[in-house]
């Protein structure tokens, strides 16, 4: 009887020994992946091993007429939620499965790499979900597309039109002390915050912020330009979602968006859903700050990919979203954020702007991906994370064929 028992003991402990073993083989193997470079437009096979892309060699093979296009993934650095996941709500069900469930929604668009982003709310849902969030993320599952989270709010003006759809009762003064608990409670991933440095205290938060690394954002803000200038010399490296975030009258002069517009030190993000920005503003902002210093964002909520429309949010706001996929909050006649992914907004900016898909490329991956510091993703080069994703597109639409996420194809289009 003990014999048995050993011996079958002996067999079962085998036999997990091969299965890890062939797991182990089948993670590590070395994958060539064949795509036109975006940025060559030659023809290229990529190798990648144990996560990384270890070579990229031009091939002969010819492109064809529906060329398949391989690119770093996609890095959007504004999302409140996604496919009924939201990171900022209060009464939603946040946790590690609804984490990995955004994530893998994400991924079929094409975006490998994401700052989960929380928007102003009462001090006890912003602590309690960056808890939630600060633990999911070390999910193995995830692999590593959740670097850090963008805090949009409290910190804002309160001001109707600037305040957006950020609910009034939660929004306040700058505060480092109640900050810090937030951060904490985010086990120090907060990479990004958005907020209006003409708040009282607003320029002394934003030193505290640069000082600690964290990338501060000037949004939701009405400040003159001489505290655009003031928060940019302090370290305020990029506007978040410039063009929105606005009041519907601004004064022709004294207005928040010539500052930020004409300060070459200053990046911007901006929204190209086709609903945020005219054509004309996208040409404009894409016209004056160039390819270097412009990130696409989506702004994309949880009401993306959800049927048309009204919806309560969790603050008691009706909000509609329309047949097109516009988000709207009617009380205010401003957007609600936004209901598609940033894959979107690359095709539409090509359209609009006429940039290449490699600048798209650029500011939809590259670019973000340097501004936080991540220098192992954001390039197709030999080192980098083998976050790939292949697509075509068709007439400016970018359709996602395989994404990879650290080597591993996590998604395959039928
Ligand atoms: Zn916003």
């Amino acid at each position: 009887m003990n014999k048995n028992k050993i011996y079958y003991g002996v067999i079962i402990r085998s036999l997990f020994t091969c299965f890890l073993l062939i797991m182990a083989g089948l993670i590590n193997a070395q994958q060539v992946v064949s795509g036109i470079h975006y940025y060559t437009g030659n023809p290229v096979e990529v190798t990648i091993d144990n996560g990384k892309i270890i070579d990229i060699k031009e091939t002969d093979q010819p492109a064809g007429k529906d060329p398949v296009y391989i690119s770093p993934g996609f890095f959007d650095n504004q999302v409140n939620g996604f496919a009924g996941i939201s990171f900022a709500f209060g009464d939603s069900d946040l946790d590690s499965e609804g984490v990995e469930k955004a994530t893998s929604e994400l991924w079929k668009f094409g975006v490998t790499t994401y700052l989960p982003t929380l928007t102003t709310n009462s001090m006890d849902v912003l602590i309690r979900n960056f808890s939630i969030l600060a633990k999911a993320v070390d999910n193995k599952k995830l692999l590593g597309s959740i670097p850090g989270f963008h805090l949009e709010g409290p910190y804002i003006n309160p001001e109707d039109g600037y305040r957006g759809a950020h609910p009034k009762r939660y929004v306040k003064l700058p505060d480092w002390n109640e900050f810090m608990k937030m951060y904490e409670a985010a086990d120090g991933k907060i990479m990004q915050v958005t907020v209006a440095p003409e708040m009282e205290g607003g320029l002394d938060f934003i030193t505290n912020c640069s000082n600690k690394g964290i990338v501060v954002a000037l949004g939701h803000h009405n400040a003159p330009a001489a505290t655009v200038e003031a928060a940019i010399s302090r370290g305020a490296k990029i506007a978040t979602h410039l063009g929105n975030g606005a009041a519907n009258m601004i004064n022709r002069h004294n207005n928040p968006f010539w500052s930020q517009l004409s300060d070459d030190r200053y990046m911007i993000s901006i929204i190209c859903d086709s609903f945020h920005l005219l054509p004309e503003e996208i040409r404009v902002f894409y016209k004056v700050k160039g390819v270097n210093n412009t990130i696409i964002t989506s702004d994309v909520t949880s009401y993306a990919a959800l049927e048309p429309g009204e919806y309560k949010t969790e603050t008691g706001e009706t909000i509609e979203l329309t047949k097109e996929g516009m988000l709207r909050y009617p009380a205010q006649n401003v957007l609600y954020g936004s209901a598609s992914p940033i894959t979107k907004g690359v095709g539409h900016v090509m359209k609009v702007t006429g940039c290449s898909l490699a600048e798209a490329v650029q500011m939809a991956s590259t670019n973000p991906s340097k501004l936080y510091g991540l220098d192992d993703r954001g390039e197709l080069l030999p080192g980098r994370r083998a976050d790939l994703i292949l697509f075509t597109l068709d007439d400016y639409k970018v359709n996602i064929k395989k994404t990879f996420v650290n080597g591993v194809l996590v998604y395959q289009a039928k």
